[in-house]
């Protein structure tokens, strides 16, 4: 069983129901739906692809939509001289006009009008993440000026940074709210923000949500250098978030990354929340069927981070062998996590999770339980989804095995490191419990007669925000549940008397 979590971007390369259920046997536990590629029609037919794979699959695959947010891009580049765009070389000059044209001919336009105005001389216009990149040398009210300082070949739609300039664009663009309303209607479980800047940004989305009484849950990527330096009070606004390294390495310096990364993630630990390292973890894989040492390293180093999961996104999307890289990605988890298990390396940074909840407590008293009785596992009975999410952070040597009725949090809690979400119906008292722990243990093989578990629940299981009880149960050693109320009326006697 792997503990940290698999994201894969969805894309022609593996859309099919077939290719899904294989990436899920593989280890995907999330399928990422990018909305800045293609139609929203396209995305349905993803999604019932993955619904179906997932149903073939038989355990919970999380669905996360993507929201393009304030990224700016150039308009249509016609193909010059059969290069599949226009190629500038370095130290000539490019026109950035306001009116949107074809771009040729030394002269483009981008999706983003007000460009031209919030742009200043001498600050930097970076495309295709930054492979080639210009200085504006001169503006006037239409046009920017810009030299090219590393030359290539313009295509259309490409990304645009602007890493010095403050963009007043708004953080969720019309095409997002549209993207919003589609992924509500659908039911996805997770909403990423790209480009988020200020707490606000999540906030604002979340009241939308909240009067559409939608509860997915919102992922802030972490991606420009106001949102890096907001970033405490955008944790608090978020349910989760994405080092989103693709772009945060085009807008800041590409050697602040790793330091970022390991930021964030011990920051969404501390947090109890979730965190998703993401972009180039396997790159080469999109063109070559194996790894590079260096690409195996980065995807250890960030199960080492802490990270609850690890993002595939040209590389099954697009790329030749999307479940070549799963497997290679599972793989390096596999190996990396034994380590951390058998080296105690993981135990040793335990975080200080900052938490008034009960669940804090809880895990930190199951860990000790379970490393002095030497249990098998963690069973947790849950509604929300909650009490894993604050365990999952801890770091447990043995799997957490996350138990709901609720289809929504089983989904959910796949992003989680170390959590096994599991469907159980809903049982009434604390005896129903454990019984139906022990018949699961056994029959899934996650423990055997005699051997210890450790379960957590709310002493009325049925309800949700109860969780207050840790039952230490041998599987097979009888178990007599003395109902609470029962208890209750013997110590009102007892006071009485
Ligand atoms: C990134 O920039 O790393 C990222 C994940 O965002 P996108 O793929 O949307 O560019």
């Amino acid at each position: 069983m792997i503990r940290t979590k698999i994201v894969a971007t969805l894309g022609p390369a593996c859309s099919d129901v077939e290719t899904l259920v294989t990436l899920f046997e593989s280890g995907v536990n999330v399928c990422r739906i990018n909305f800045s590629h293609g139609t929203l029609d396209a995305a349905l037919g993803l999604l019932r692809n993955v619904r179906i794979a997932a149903e073939r699959f038989g355990q919970p695959v999380a669905v996360l939509g993507d929201l393009c947010g304030p990224k700016i891009r150039l308009h249509k580049v016609l193909d010059q001289g059969a290069t599949g765009g226009m190629r500038v070389e370095t130290g000539e000059n490019l026109i950035i006009q306001r009116d949107p044209i074809d771009g040729q001919h030394g002269r483009v336009s981008t999706t983003y009008a007000q460009l031209i105005d919030d742009v200043k001389i001498g600050d930097r216009v970076l495309i295709e993440d930054g492979l080639i990149r210009f200085l504006v040398t001169d503006k006037s009210e239409h046009e920017l000026t810009c030299k090219c300082t590393a030359g290539g070949i313009l295509k259309s739609a490409k990304g645009i940074n602007l890493p010095k300039t403050g963009v007043n664009l708004p953080s969720i663009t019309d095409r997002d709210w549209e993207c919003v309303d589609w992924a509500c209607e659908h039911r996805l479980d997770y909403l990423a923000l790209s480009f988020v800047r200020k707490a606000e940004d999540i906030t604002t989305l979340r009241e939308y949500l909240q009067d559409k009484v939608s509860d997915i849950h919102l992922i802030a990527k972490i991606e420009k250098a106001e949102g890096v330096q907001q970033i405490d009070s955008i944790i608090d606004a978020c349910d989760g978030l994405m080092v989103a390294r693709g772009d945060l390495g085009v807008e800041m310096d590409v050697a602040q990354v790793p330091i970022i990364q390991k930021d964030l993630v011990r920051r969404c630990r501390i947090a109890g929340k979730p965190v998703i390292v993401a972009t180039q973890m396997l790159q080469s894989m999109i063109e070559q069927s194996s790894p590079t040492r260096a690409e195996v390293s980065d995807v250890a180093n960030a199960i080492f981070d802490g990270t609850d999961a690890v993002m595939l996104s040209g590389e099954t999307s697009v790329g030749k062998f999307p479940v070549g890289a799963v497997l290679t990605m599972a793989h390096v988890a596999q190996v990396t996590e034994e380590y951390l298990v058998t080296s105690e390396v993981d135990r040793a940074m335990e975080p200080k999770i900052r938490t008034t909840l009960a669940a804090g407590s809880l895990a930190r008293g199951a860990l000790r339980i379970v490393e002095d009785l030497d249990a098998k596992a963690v069973v947790i009975w849950t509604q929300t989804g909650g009490t894993a999410r604050v365990f999952s952070k801890y770091h447990f040597p043995v799997p957490i095995i996350a138990l709901s009725n609720d289809q929504r949090t089983l989904r959910r809690m796949a992003l989680h490191y170390g959590v096994f979400p599991q469907h159980m119906p809903i049982v009434e008292d604390i005896g129903s419990v454990v019984a139906a722990t022990e018949k699961l243990m056994i029959e899934k093989k996650y423990a055997e007669l005699g051997q210890r578990v450790v379960i957590v629940a709310g002493w009325s299981p049925a309800s949700a925000g109860s969780m207050n009880g840790l039952v230490i149960h041998t599987l097979g050693a009888p178990w007599t549940a003395v109902p609470t109320a029962q208890v209750m009326r013997q110590l009102l006697k007892a006071e009485k008397q």
